[in-house]
C-alpha cells in the first residue's frame, strides 16, 4: 500500500481549494473596485465631457450659442471656455465659470497653448487629469472646425474629486469586508468540506474494512449518488469475497475429504487382499477400482479447472452429427449403469442435427450434466436425454427425477465450487466443479443453456448449439 501521509486528505483539500477561490474573488473584488475604478471613472467622464465638446461645436455655429453654453456647463458641472482661432490668434468668445475650484480659469496663455497644442496633434481632442494641491481635475479640449467653417477651440474643466474620495472609502469598506469575507469563508469552507469528504472518508473506510474481511453498509444522511452506488458496489464485492472464502475453505476441506476417502479405501481393501487370499475377490477388486475411477475423475475435474482458468483451453471447430454423438454417450451410460438400476432412455428428432463445435468438449458437457443426473436422481434411477431440432438449433436436454434444486440456489449450482445445501453426503460424489466447467465450455462455444428444476421433483439441464450445413452444401 502506499503511505497515505504524502496526500493530503480530501477534507483539507476541498478547504484549501474554497479558501483558494474566496482569496481569488475577494482580489478580483480589489482589483476592479480599487484599482480599475479610478480608470473607469476617467474613460467614462472622457466620454460625457467629448459628447459635450461636440455638442458646443454643433451649438457654436448657431444663434443660441451663449446660451447652449450655459445650459451644458449648468448640465454637466463643466467650467466652458470657447475660442475661435483666426490666423493663429484665438479670441475667447464664450466663458462659463461653475466652480472656483476650476483650473481653466486660472491657466495662464502659456499652458493654454500648450494643452491647444496637444490636441491638434491629438487629432482634435484631448483629456488631461491635472493634480494642482489639493484638488485634481479632467480638461478636455476639443479643436475642430464648425459648419460656419470658424476653427472653435472648447476647453471644458470637471471635478474629479469625487472618485479620488470614493476609492478611499471603498479602500476602507473593502478591508474590512475582506477580512470578514475570509474569516467566514474559512469557516465556511470547512464546514462544507467537512460535509462533502464526510462521505467519501466513510466509505473509504468501509473498504479498509472489506480488506481486513469486515465489512458493514452504514446509513448516513448525506449521500452522493456516486458515493451510494460504491457503497453497494462494496456490499456486493464484500459478499461476493466472503461467499467464495467460504466456498474456497469448503473446497479444501472437501477436496481433502473428497481424496482422502478413495485413499483409505483402496489402502484398506489393498492390505486385506495382500494379507488374506480368500478377500481376493473381484468385488473388493471392483471397489478398488470405482475409488481409483473416483480419484481420476475427481483429479480430471481439477485439471480441467486449472486450464479454464488459465486460459490454455483451446476450442477445436469440428463438424458432426451432434444426435450421434450423444446417442454413443447415452449408449456408454446404459452400458455403466443399468446394473445400478438405472434407466436411460432417449428421443431424438429425425433430420440432420450437425453442428460446428469441439467434439470432446461437447462430450465432457454431456457427460458432466449426465453424471450430475446420475448422482442426483434420487430413489428413481431415472434418466430422459433427449435431442430436439428447433428454430436452427438442436437442443439437448436431460431430465431426472431426483431431489431437485431449491429455488435461490438455482443462480449458484453455475459456480464454480458451489454445491447445494442438501447435498454434503459422502455418499454424493462432487467438487462443485462440474457445472461451472461445463458452463464455461458452453460459452466457448457461444451456446445457449439453462435449467430449471423443483425441490423433491427432479430437474432437467439443456443446452442448445445452431446447426450448420454440411460441408459440401454449398
Ligand atoms: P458437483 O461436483 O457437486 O456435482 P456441480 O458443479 O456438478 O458439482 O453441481 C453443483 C451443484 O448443483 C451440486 O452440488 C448439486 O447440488 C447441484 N446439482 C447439479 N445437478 C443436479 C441435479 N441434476 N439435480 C439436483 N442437483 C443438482
Amino acid at each position: 500500500m502506499r503511505p497515505d501521509n504524502k496526500k493530503i486528505p480530501i477534507k483539507w483539500f476541498l478547504f484549501a481549494a474554497f479558501v483558494g477561490l474566496s482569496t481569488v474573488f475577494i482580489l478580483l473584488l480589489w482589483l476592479f473596485q480599487v484599482f480599475f475604478l479610478p480608470a473607469f471613472y476617467d474613460g467614462l467622464m472622457q466620454v460625457r465631457a467629448g459628447n459635450a465638446a461636440e455638442e458646443l461645436l454643433v451649438a457654436s455655429a448657431e444663434e443660441d450659442f451663449t446660451e447652449k453654453v450655459q445650459e451644458i456647463g449648468e448640465r454637466e458641472h463643466f467650467c466652458v471656455n470657447v475660442y475661435t482661432v483666426t490666423d493663429k490668434v484665438a479670441t475667447q468668445v464664450q466663458s462659463t465659470h461653475m466652480g472656483h475650484a476650476c483650473f481653466l480659469h486660472r491657466m495662464g496663455t502659456e499652458e493654454i497653448t500648450r494643452l491647444y497644442e496637444s490636441a491638434i496633434s491629438n487629432g482634435g481632442e484631448y483629456h488631461e487629469r491635472m493634480k494642482k494641491d489639493e484638488d485634481t481635475r479632467l480638461l478636455t479640449i476639443h479643436a475642430e472646425y464648425n459648419a460656419n467653417g470658424e476653427q472653435i477651440v472648447i476647453f471644458l474643466d470637471n471635478a474629479v474629486e469625487p472618485v479620488v474620495a470614493t476609492t478611499e472609502i471603498l479602500r476602507v469598506e473593502l478591508r474590512a469586508i475582506s477580512v470578514f469575507m475570509l474569516l467566514l469563508s474559512a469557516v465556511l469552507s470547512f464546514i462544507l468540506a467537512d460535509y462533502i469528504s464526510h462521505p467519501i472518508e466513510r466509505v473509504n473506510k468501509q473498504a479498509k474494512m472489506l480488506a481486513e474481511g469486515k465489512y458493514e453498509a452504514e446509513d448516513s444522511t448525506v449521500n452522493y449518488r456516486e458515493i451510494v452506488e460504491l457503497s453497494d458496489t462494496l456490499a456486493n464485492a464484500a459478499d461476493e469475497l466472503s461467499r467464495v472464502d467460504r466456498l474456497q475453505k469448503e473446497l479444501v476441506a472437501n477436496i481433502s475429504h473428497d481424496l482422502r476417502t478413495p485413499l483409505t479405501m483402496i489402502v484398506g481393501y489393498g492390505e486385506v487382499m495382500r494379507d488374506i487370499k480368500e478377500e481376493n475377490t473381484p468385488e473388493n477388486m471392483q471397489v478398488l477400482i470405482d475409488e481409483a475411477l473416483r480419484l481420476s475423475s475427481f483429479v480430471d475435474d481439477l485439471l480441467e479447472l486449472s486450464k479454464i482458468q488459465s486460459g490454455s483451453r483451446e476450442k477445436k471447430e469440428e463438424i458432426f452429427s451432434f444426435n450421434d454423438e450423444i446417442e454413443q454417450i447415452v449408449t456408454r451410460y446404459r452400458h455403466l449403469k443399468e446394473h445400478d438400476g438405472f434407466t436411460f432412455s432417449y428421443e431424438a428428432d429425425e433430420g440432420e442435427s450437425l453442428v460446428s463445435a469441439d467434439k470432446g468438449m461437447i462430450w465432457q458437457i454431456a457427460c458432466n450434466l449426465l453424471n450430475n443426473a446420475v448422482h442426483y436422481s434420487g430413489e428413481s434411477r431415472e434418466i430422459a436425454v433427449k435431442c430436439k431440432l428447433l428454430n436452427g438449433e438442436v437442443r439437448f436436454e436431460v431430465r431426472d427425477y431426483g431431489i431437485g434444486i431449491a429455488e435461490e440456489e438455482l443462480p449458484h449450482i453455475w459456480e464454480r465450487y458451489y454445491r447445494a445445501k442438501q447435498n454434503h453426503r459422502r455418499t454424493v460424489r462432487g467438487s462443485g466443479l462440474g457445472l461451472f466447467i461445463v458452463r464455461e465450455l458452453l460459452e466457448l462455444h457461444n451456446a445457449r443453456y439453462g435449467v430449471s428444476s423443483r425441490l423433491g421433483e427432479g430437474t432437467l439441464f439443456w443446452f442448445a448449439l445452431p446447426l450448420v450445413l454440411p460441408p459440401d452444401a454449398e
